[in-house]
């Protein structure tokens, strides 16, 4: 199929693809299929199917459909034809063909898993509800909006057992901005926010979502949004990335680096190729810019220790004229059940980690370093209402598969729900289970 040549009586219309998606394309080996790329999102798309479609669509012979690519590596679809091919409707056509096809393909570059994209169109599921994605609310002004799952790292602390080694996770989310956003959107008119924080969290790493900077855009536009940041552990972050970041209106950066010496920071990111010098330019860049900047070290007692004191020296050299955040966010290191720990270390009691950060503060002539949730312009507020109680019964089918073996998504009251106990069901099938935690509208049921 790649690379036929046109019969020279007929007159070629062409579509440059490349132009028209924003994806690199590229052939498989076979060239039997083309692979669409972009950032960690990665699909393929069957050239037969493509071109069958085509040419039922604009009514010319499947052999009058070509492939190829140019001298500049963009990728060509060329119809041969007597009659006139209106070249937009085409285009509309390989546009809604990708649409429809290229979801069902997708997988993550960073954790090799089954991508599921989920739109407002498709599976009609809220982003409410959920600890994986959408919106999340506390109770306060700051609301977490979570854009997809997995992260590039193998962090052996990880409380969330993320990256490509997780032993849990075995598919992985990635939301429509879109959606996303209308769904911020929602949920600050609900709580009749003034002053709303937009919060780029998530069970992964936020800067890999390819559409960061439409989503930064969309959060800004909501006239009671005061507040945009995101967390990052800097493996994506590039100058023209933080650039872009900039001009879309994110407010703060917290970067998460855990040593300020190359053996072991690779150690702690579990990434024998860490960039741990890229990563200090890009905080030094930041701090540059018109982005907030806040250092979110993981204190590991016995581990990082003199790390943490190079990195509060770091922050005040490269970070001394922001004024609005606290330039650091040193993190105290718990025991997770359900994630990674690092072998034989004790976690330290709040009382003493907030008292050696006291006794940096005078060492270091740094001030902040205990944080208080007024330091970040952060209050409370109205929690938006939640609607199922503990215990309730739900009934409702299943409409997503779950990251976890025995998990499900089924909705109940425009909420989201993880189910447990429901190896083997598959999308569709009828289920009953019972709420078994409802924490800040974010719910967990059990099959009965
Ligand atoms: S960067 Fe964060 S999410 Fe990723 S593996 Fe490390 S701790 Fe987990």
């Amino acid at each position: 199929m790649a690379d036929k040549f046109s019969s020279s009586h007929k007159k070629d219309f062409t579509i440059n693809l490349s132009e028209v998606i924003p994806y690199t394309i590229e052939f498989s080996k076979d060239a039997k299929e083309i692979t669409l790329t972009k950032g960690v999102i990665t699909g393929e798309i069957s050239l037969d199917s493509l071109a069958l479609e085509l040419a039922q669509r604009l009514d010319i012979a499947y052999e009058d459909v070509f492939f190829k690519k140019n001298e500049k590596n963009d990728f060509l679809i060329i119809f041969t034809s007597e009659d006139f091919i209106d070249i937009s409707i085409a285009e509309s056509l390989i546009l809604e063909m990708i649409a429809i096809e290229l979801p069902y393909s997708l997988k993550n570059t960073d954790t090799h898993k089954v991508f599921t994209y989920i739109t407002e169109n498709l599976f009609g599921i809220p982003l409410i509800g959920s600890m994986y994605f959408g919106v999340i609310d506390r109770g306060t002004n700051l609301l977490q909006v979570r854009s997809l799952t997995g992260c590039p790292l193998n962090c052996p602390f990880c409380s969330v057992d993320e990256g490509p080694v997780t032993k849990t996770k075995h598919r992985d989310f990635i939301i429509d901005s879109d959606y996303l956003v209308s769904t911020f959107d929602h949920v600050v008119k609900e709580k009749e926010l003034e002053k709303a924080e937009a919060h780029l969290d998530g069970q992964g790493e936020p800067m890999a979502y390819p559409y960061i900077v439409d989503l930064v855009q969309g959060l800004a536009n909501n006239p009671n949004t005061a507040i945009i940041s995101a967390q990052t552990n800097g493996w994506y972050l590039t100058e023209k990335l933080v650039d872009d970041l900039e001009d879309a209106g994110l407010s703060r950066i917290n970067l998460s680096i855990n040593s300020m010496e190359l053996s072991n920071a690779k150690r702690l990111s579990g990434r024998g190729d860490f960039p741990l010098q890229k990563i200090l330019d890009m905080a030094e860049y930041i701090a540059n810019s018109k982005i907030s900047l806040l250092l979110a070290p993981l204190w590991i007692p016995g581990i990082n220790d003199s790390d943490i004191e190079e990195i509060v020296k770091f922050s005040k050299r490269i970070n001394s004229k922001e004024k609005r955040f606290p330039t650091l966010g040193i993190q105290n290191y718990l025991i997770h059940h359900q994630g990674r720990n690092m072998k034989g270390v004790k976690s330290k009691t709040f009382k003493t980690f907030n008292e050696q950060l006291r006794e940096f503060e005078r060492k270091y002539d740094v001030s902040n370093l205990v944080l208080k949730q007024s330091m970040f312009e952060s209050y409370k507020s109205n929690m938006l209402s939640n609607p199922l109680k503990v215990g309730e019964i739900i009934s409702g089918r299943v409409v997503l598969p779950g990251r976890l073996n025995d998990e499900v998504f089924t909705v109940a009251k425009n909420r989201i729900i993880h189910v447990t106990g429901t190896e083997g069901l598959s999308i569709g099938t009828k289920i009953k289970a019972r709420i078994i935690r409802n924490r800040h509208n974010i719910f967990f049921a059990k099959k009965v």
